[in-house]
């Protein structure tokens, strides 16, 4: 990769090559899909189980199940309400800019890939984002069903299903330089290992609270001007 020298010596710092690993909801999303769906398609008891997930009663994939299964509109308005996910301006240039110096990026998320795969399909299958996270299907009459990995995956968490550490983990033994982004308590192990991390929200107070030093994060346009410091503009 060609190089201006005076960002070289930035650059050996990272001479480990970089991964990227951002959560979804909340981090390349503006809101939580499962808050979404609570304001505007459920009644005002549906977020219950949420509330037992904070109180430590249930976890957070038995909460988001929960909360899920009791979604029951046509297919139509569920797609539609899928596409009206509001995601981050910068995400697709910084899909784009990782793309283009051969970064590898994944999508790790304690949701589900049903309506990640939705929502971000095109950039998914144009920058090659590998995509981590709970299988789901959708039925008017059953509702989103979440499906976590068997608890034999490498990548099983019991709390959240998929596990976002286990990734970070493993792409730190394949030799990558980790950067994390997240937003919220399923981000904070992954955060305590990474070696440099993009929080805001409950993940940001979590890491102050364990002394993690964590990067600026108002949007992705933070991530995308830290990747051009690093590579250069391109
Ligand atoms: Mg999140």
């Amino acid at each position: 990769m060609p190089l201006k020298t005076d960002r070289l010596k930035k650059y050996n710092r990272y001479m480990k090559k970089i991964a990227f690993v951002s959560d979804f909801d909340g981090t390349i999303t503006k809101k939580d899909f499962f808050q979404m769906a609570a304001d505007e398609l459920l009644d005002k008891t549906a977020m219950a189980p949420w509330y037992d997930y904070k109180a430590g009663r249930i976890t957070h994939v038995e909460a988001l199940s929960k909360i899920f299964a009791q979604i029951h509109i046509p297919q139509a308005q569920m797609d539609a309400f899928i596409a009206s996910i509001e995601v981050d301006t910068f995400f697709h240039k910084t899909m784009a800019f990782c793309s283009k110096v051969k970064m590898p990026v994944y999508i790790c998320s304690a949701g589900t890939e049903y309506y990640i795969n939705k929502r971000i399909a095109k950039e998914v299958k144009e920058y090659n984002i590998t995509l981590l996270s709970n299988g789901g299907d959708y039925s008017p009459k059953s509702g989103l069903i979440l499906t976590p990995p068997p608890p034999t995956s490498p990548f099983y968490n019991k709390d959240t299903g998929i596990s976002k550490e286990a990734l970070v983990a493993k792409l730190q033994k394949d030799g990558y330089y980790t950067v994390y982004a997240g937003d919220g308590p399923p981000d904070i192990k992954a955060a305590k290992i990474a070696n440099a991390v993009f929080a805001r929200r409950t993940l940001l107070k979590m890491c102050q609270e364990a002394n993690i030093k964590t990067l600026k994060f108002d949007s992705f346009k933070d991530i995308l001007d830290y990747f051009r410091g690093i590579y250069g503009q391109e």
